[in-house]
């Protein structure tokens, strides 16, 4: 099965997210590219609402032998769009205040009976 990728796929998804995509089983590569073309246009809580479970399955499937890069795949697509999101908002590139992806890890450590880590203030002067 050949998924042709479009041309700003590395943008879209970030260098890591490109390894994994390239490393998962062929049959889940349609709707991952699918998946991934819908993100930015979800509306933020329905991103931070789609993040955290996609943070949560990364990191359960880690207890399982076998090839989980489909789902390693969407949580770090997911970091790269909430990069996005925050530059879009206007923080600066390397403001590392909370943005929507720690906000969805946080949930998901909430979900989870977790202790969520504390707020990081934005340190770019946004606010
Ligand atoms: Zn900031």
């Amino acid at each position: 099965m050949t998924v042709t990728l479009p041309d700003n796929w590395a943008t879209l998804v970030g260098p890591v997210a490109v390894r994994e995509f390239d490393n998962a089983a062929d049959r889940y590569k349609p709707d991952l590219l699918a998946w991934a073309q819908n993100l930015p246009a979800l509306p933020d809580d329905e991103f931070v609402t789609v993040a955290a479970r996609s943070i949560y399955d990364s990191a359960n499937v880690g207890r399982f032998r076998g090839n989980w890069d489909h789902e390693h795949f969407k949580a770090t697509v997911c970091f790269t769009e909430a990069n996005r999101r925050h530059v879009a908002a206007g923080h600066s590139e390397d403001c590392r205040g909370d943005n929507l992806y720690s906000r969805a890890y946080a949930r998901a450590l909430r979900n989870n009976g977790h202790r969520a880590p504390e707020a990081v203030p934005c340190q770019c002067g946004k606010g």
